[in-house]
């Protein structure tokens, strides 16, 4: 059965299909953008006999790229092969993948708490058409196909079987994103990235049960507790786990039986005598090593450096690409070390009180230094722009100049109006006052909020505190 180790109770392999952001396909011109139906298609990509595949030297750089930013070995020579399989999706009858030897083998991915997880191998493929089931996959009574799809490039990574948890493997799939992006290789709102996931538990004797085709963080979390869950409960009752292929509905929160797992030699791969074997030459890995964009460790020493900002901000901000290209951007506008307090400490607090993720912000990094950029200028309060942060997750996009403006939000600077506010709240509030000269601290603070509230915030607490104080005593 698996000659691999384990030392948990819980093992999780993945098979992660990605879609590779290029212009063509793999191995012809048509373009990988087209949304109509079956508007981008030629003899290769629908499969016509006698036609010949053209291989995409960009799918090949991509693919040195991640296996540089994966510490893989990279091949010496460009093998593909074909595996062959019937099914409407395929109308050549076999897929051009990589078998016998992969682009990428041996590499490794860190996830967030340190553990370092290997790679089996990555390797180049092109996509199946797209199968269409106009009401539904199980209630429609036929399928139609769309083959802007077939021939689209693919990378699959295969991991060892060396994840222990369903956060495990979602911190994977974030990290391998992260990645992705900082590439430069994978389009976030367009692409595709599907895993298989492979779930066996201690209790069944490691009998592996693979899950189709999951998307999503939170799918592959939920799909990962609901199997492991499932297995332990199936030995429990006495029942056998038998080695097969589940597919995930999300919709009801279970995996259901789909088939019985087929083994690679079912395929019968062949080379692909069309294509030549072709070299990948030192030089050729060399200039895409040269190119290849700044990763998330550049990133973080070059803030370190050239920002001056403590190298632990610097780490979080850079783990996940998005934040850190928000970061990069407000930090063009206001001091570094400022924005990287917001942006790194400000921002995800406010951000979890609402229950927001960052990719659901309304609002835009020009937002966010227009706030910093009048607390820079001391014009608004540290008070006032968390608050006006607080507003931009739950209304989204307004301007914040303008906002300041209207609503009165700027800082009582001149401490002869702030002194004249608190004047009046001394006279308002004789009570309060008579306590805390009694040495009610408490009290104090009363009157500290009750200037905050006329000066909606706009007034610097240290500074209300030391004129009360001046003005009472
Ligand atoms: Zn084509």
């Amino acid at each position: 059965m698996n000659d691999y180790k384990f030392t948990s109770d819980v093992v999780i392999g993945l098979e992660i299909h990605m879609e590779i952001d290029t212009k063509t396909k793999l191995f012809c011109a048509c373009s990988t953008k087209a949304k109509e139906p079956n508007t981008s298609t030629c003899e290769i990509c629908l499969g016509f006999p006698g036609s010949k595949p053209v291989l995409n030297k960009k799918v090949i750089d991509y693919a040195i790229r991640m296996g540089l930013a994966t510490k893989s070995n990279i091949a010496k020579e460009l093998v593909f092969s074909r595996k062959n399989y019937f099914y409407p999706d395929m109308s050549k009858n076999y897929q051009i993948t990589q078998y016998e030897l992969p682009i990428c083998e041996k590499g490794k991915i860190e996830l967030s708490s340190g553990k370092v997880v290997n790679l089996t191998r990555i390797h180049i493929e092109e996509d199946p058409a797209s199968l269409v089931h106009p009401s539904g996959m199980s209630s429609s009574s036929y399928v139609l196909v769309d083959y802007n799809r077939s021939g689209r490039p693919l990378l699959e990574m295969v991991t060892e079987p060396e994840l222990n948890s369903s956060e495990e493997a979602r911190d994977f799939m974030k990290q391998l994103v992260n990645i992705l992006q900082y590439l430069k290789i994978f389009d976030i709102n367009e692409g595709i990235i599907k895993a298989d996931v492979n779930i066996s538990v201690k209790e069944s004797g490691y009998k592996r049960v693979e899950i189709k085709n999951v998307s999503g963080f939170k799918e592959i979390e939920r799909a990962v507790e609901y199997e492991i869950e499932r297995q332990k409960e199936a030995v429990e009752k006495g029942e056998d786990i038998v080695l097969e292929t589940r597919l995930w509905d999300s919709e009801k929160g279970i995996t259901k039986h789909m088939r019985l797992k087929e083994s690679e030699s079912d395929y019968g791969y062949i080379l692909d005598p069309d294509l030549v074997i072709t070299d990948i030459t030192s030089d050729w890995v060399k200039e895409v090593e040269e190119n290849l964009p700044e990763l998330p460790i550049e990133r973080a020493k070059r803030y370190v450096k050239e920002l001056k900002i403590n190298g632990e901000d610097a780490k979080v901000l850079t783990l996940d690409y998005e934040l850190s290209e928000f970061f990069d951007a407000v930090a063009k506008k206001v001091n570094p070390i400022t924005a990287a307090k917001w942006v790194r400490r400000e921002l995800p607090r406010v951000l979890n009180y609402n229950n927001l993720e960052f990719h659901d912000i309304k609002f835009t990094s020009d937002h966010f230094s227009d706030i910093l950029e009048l607390l820079e200028a001391k014009k608004i309060t540290d008070n006032v722009a968390k608050k006006i942060l607080e507003r931009l997750c739950e209304k989204g996009d307004f301007d914040v100049k303008d906002y300041v403006k209207s609503e009165g939000l700027e800082a009582v600077a001149d401490s002869g109006a702030l002194e004249g506010i608190i004047k009046q709240v001394i006279d308002a509030n004789p009570k309060a006052i008579e306590e805390y000269k009694g040495g009610k601290e408490q009290s104090l603070n009363f009157l500290v909020g009750q200037v905050m509230r006329q000066t909606r915030g706009a007034a610097s607490a240290p500074e209300v505190i030391e004129l009360i104080k001046k003005l009472v005593n």
